[in-house]
């Protein structure tokens, strides 16, 4: 019997946090596209589920900005009881 579960993630003790998730919006001053590329740019010892500030940079007009954000973070175990087996 195949069963699945899923465990809410709070916190991650992880100095580089990277994974494949980008946001797009648009610079406020120029309008150019930033990119926030999380493969590249890691959260560092993130607290999900809880309101922080989200950091983008314009490349065209070299600014700073942050933005309040929310992330949630979801692990999901997939497993097959029928196949437990002694080892
Ligand atoms: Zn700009």
């Amino acid at each position: 019997m195949k069963k699945k579960q899923e465990f809410k993630i709070e916190s991650l003790e992880v100095k580089r946090f990277y994974f494949d998730g980008k946001l797009e919006i648009d610079c406020p001053t120029c309008k150019t596209k930033m990119v926030r590329d999380f493969s590249e740019d890691y959260l560092s010892y993130p607290n999900f589920g809880e309101e922080e500030g989200l950091y983008f940079y314009c490349e065209d007009c070299e600014k700073e900005f942050e933005m309040p954000g929310v992330i949630n973070a979801t692990i999901e175990v997939s497993y097959d009881v029928d196949k437990l087996k002694e080892i």
